[in-house]
């Protein structure tokens, strides 16, 4: 950062602090995670430069012979990686893929079934403030008492709605999620299914969630949570359904410009990394370390959302324990430890203050923390939540700990 620091120290100072604050923070934003340097060097590298507008060997600018290798490769790579015969790795973010998506599929005004951001869905698959919610006519399903999609009230819901498109994925559901259910459900109401795989395309590439290719017309992610890479999106599909519904051109020039270059060379780095079987081995961790982290919370009288988890993220609900979920975000955050305040399904508080936290292993798991530090991670939170005036100075000196004890970069 040396040449900020000459140019712009203000935003070196920016830098540096946020440097130092990831590193003396455990980090459980259950969709952070922490790039290799590769990825962030292939992010930070000339490639910015280069106007592509178009896609590899049909571009609208000269001079592409070096970024179209760029894009092959990461195309080739994503198509390795999850098992298809399209990629789409243009998209600037999920959101970018998904309106890319509605783009190619939808008309405005027809029906899509999306899960209610309430109950874990995301603000791009309905939400009433974004444009999913305002262009489209939306019916959304959530979980049941258990916390738990109710794959019955789904068939039901889409019976009576008839929806053209239903989308199936979550931001904040700790549970498996059964693709073939929603696919013999969109067939039989005549829908397109969509999987946004976006929290769960680590568990996916990995093996440790069941893959959403075989049974969703299409499929889209962010490429920056539990898949490690640089921040964006990305589209899967078959080759035959992409062509048809021409999906590439949904993306450009249907909703984006020119595509990040230099974030594109980043997911073909995070997608080679992905490949490689160390990766499977980390994608283990997280799991295990979820799993660690969800017994440590429920042996000191947590509740969580459905009892527990299957994948890198769970739901606590706070109700039992007499603090909000923005209160909890604040204690927590008073000895560095981060997270987010999150609805849990029938809230009663509103979604500025929520009943709930939302905890993901994917970021410390990067940072190589095991499942015993799960524990401690566990006793930290029961300690704030319990009381944390009185037991501040004590869980700083536990969190500081660790985060010496596992360095970042
Ligand atoms: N889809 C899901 C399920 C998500 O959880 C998110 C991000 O949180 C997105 C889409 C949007 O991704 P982005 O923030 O890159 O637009």
């Amino acid at each position: 950062f040396d040449d900020v620091k000459a140019i712009d120290p203000e935003i070196a100072k920016a830098i540096d602090s946020e440097i130092e604050r990831q590193n003396g923070h455990i980090e459980l934003i259950a969709s952070e995670n922490f790039v290799s340097k590769a990825v962030m060097a292939a992010m930070g590298s000339p490639l910015t430069n280069k106007y592509a507008e178009g896609y590899p060997a049909k571009r609208y600018y000269g001079g592409c012979e070096f970024v179209d290798v760029a894009e092959n490769l990461a195309i080739a790579r994503a198509k390795e990686l999850f098992g298809c015969t399209y990629a789409n790795v243009q998209p600037h973010s999920g959101a970018q893929a998904n309106m890319a998506v509605f783009f190619a599929l939808l008309k405005p005004g027809d029906t899509v079934m999306g899960m209610n951001l309430n109950h874990g869905g995301h603000l791009t698959h309905g939400s009433p403030v974004n444009i999913s919610g305002s262009y489209f006519n939306i019916v959304s399903y959530g979980v049941n008492d258990n916390g738990f999609i109710d794959y019955d009230e789904v068939r039901k819901i889409a019976l009576e709605s008839r929806p053209k498109l239903i989308i199936a994925g979550a931001s904040a559901y700790a549970r498996k999620i059964d693709f073939k259910k929603f696919r013999e459900i969109a067939d039989e109401v005549g829908a397109f299914l969509m999987v946004d795989m976006a929290h769960i395309a680590g568990l996916v590439a990995a093996g440790y969630h069941e893959s959403p290719i075989p049974y969703a017309h299409v499929t889209t992610t962010t490429t920056h949570k539990t898949l490690r890479g640089p921040r964006g999106g990305l589209i899967l599909s078959s080759q035959e359904f992409a062509e048809e519904y021409k999906l590439n051109k949904a993306v450009f020039p249907g909703t984006q410009g020119g595509p990040l270059m230099h974030v594109i060379a980043a997911k073909a780095v995070c997608f080679k990394e992905a490949l490689e079987p160390g990766f499977k081995d980390y994608i283990g961790r997280v799991v295990e370390n979820a799993q660690a982290l969800a017994k440590g919370l429920i042996k000191r009288g947590f509740n969580l959302v459905s009892g527990g988890t299957d994948n890198h993220l769970m739901l606590v609900d706070l109700q039992n324990m007499g603090v909000t979920g923005k209160d909890a975000e604040k204690l927590l955050e008073s000895v560095n430890i981060t997270c987010n305040k999150n609805t849990v399904p029938n809230d009663p508080a509103s979604p500025f203050v929520t009943s709930g936290i939302r905890l993901g292993t994917p970021a410390v798991t990067t940072r190589g923390m095991k499942a015993e530090d799960m524990d401690v991670i566990a006793e930290a939170i029961y300690l704030m939540i319990k009381d944390g005036e009185t037991n501040r100075d004590r869980v700083k000196d536990m969190v500081k700990a660790l985060t010496d004890k596992y360095p970042l970069y």
